[in-house]
């Protein structure tokens, strides 16, 4: 670790010190940014979908689903034209659909107004499915606003390097902003709290910043909520090449309209394949029955081929892909 002595603590950083941060974390950011599909280019469309997908996506499962969903929706246009279960076919995997649909929405209202995009903070956050947070990325991503940003891993920066709490950090971002360079400032802030100042254990001796931080990592490591288990069983029936499908309800669901195998209890038969599935702080342990028929289920046959056209639950599309149907 740098031996660099120990600044009482302070609430801000000095003006000439706000400046020597700004320097040294984009020097670090150059260097040390991940190539990531999304940082290719600033097109706003490409900043938008990726923003949106990162709200409550890890950044490996968008890694992979990004280019995937760009070739099949490469512009607004596009994406405004699709019918929206091909939108939620293409968005599996990444979860929070309500997320896909607001997208969809968005598109429909952009291109009905000519298809370009808000270049503002408060334009961006007049469309669906786009908040603060959200709106002021794209914005100083792809339109170099300088619009600050704070996200959970910002929020963890700031607490440890100026010791404020998260209501205060969009104030201390803002001061700290770089104005030349909003965009790759927030985009080094977020990359430094999500590879080197970690949650749990942060690594202080490779930090750009350091110079600057009150804590310096003391005191700051944070106990992880409880995980739950849950045991949860499918049937999976198949018959002529086809898959046996429900679809979830539209009013009490989580997933409105996403298509998964019909669920039963988990029973005393032997399950065809066990696998775990985790979403947000619940580890499920699923259970897979082989069906022959199911009755008094409302649902339908499905062609194995043509299954993924339809927007499958991740889980759903875990187990046809476990079971090498798909
Ligand atoms: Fe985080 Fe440590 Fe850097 Fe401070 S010195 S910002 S605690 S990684």
């Amino acid at each position: 670790m740098p031996a660099i002595a120990m600044k009482p603590p302070q609430a801000m950083l000095t003006p000439e010190e706000r400046r020597a941060f700004r320097r040294r974390l984009l020097r670090w950011f150059v260097g040390n940014r991940r190539q990531l599909p999304w940082r290719a280019d600033r097109d706003p469309y490409r900043v938008w979908i990726s923003e949106i997908m990162l709200q409550q996506t890890r950044v490996a499962v968008v890694r992979d689903r990004y280019p995937d969903f760009l070739t099949r929706f490469p512009g607004v246009e596009r994406l405004a034209a699709a019918k929206l279960p091909e939108v939620l076919a293409a968005w599996s995997g990444l979860g929070y659909y309500r997320r896909a649909r607001a997208l969809h929405v968005a598109a429909r209202q952009l291109v009905k107004h000519g298809g370009g995009f808000p270049q503002t903070a408060e334009g961006l956050e007049a469309l669906p499915g786009i908040g603060r947070y959200t709106a002021a990325a794209i914005a100083s991503i792809a339109f170099d606003q300088p619009c600050a940003v704070v996200d959970g891993n910002v929020a963890r920066v700031l607490g440890r390097l100026v010791r404020v709490n998260k209501p205060q950090a969009w104030r201390v971002a803002a001061e700290l902003l770089s104005p030349r360079r909003p965009g790759d400032f927030n985009q080094a802030m977020m990359e430094l709290g999500a590879t080197v100042c970690l949650p749990q254990a942060p690594l202080c001796a490779e930090c750009p910043v350091f110079a600057w931080c009150r804590t310096r990592g003391v005191g700051t490591s944070r106990a992880q909520p409880p995980r739950r288990r849950k045991a949860i069983a499918y049937r999976l029936a198949l018959r002529n090449q086809s898959v046996f499908l429900v679809r979830r309800e539209n009013h009490k669901s989580l997933m409105p309209g996403m298509w998964e195998l019909p669920q039963t209890r988990p029973g005393a038969a032997v399950p065809v394949l066990r696998l775990r599935h985790a979403i947000t702080n619940t580890d499920y342990q699923v259970s897979v029955y082989r069906a022959k028929a199911v009755n008094g289920v409302a649902g339908r046959w499905v062609k194995l081929a043509e299954v993924e056209r339809l927007p499958l639950t991740g889980l759903t599309q875990k187990i046809l892909h476990r079971a090498n149907l798909i």
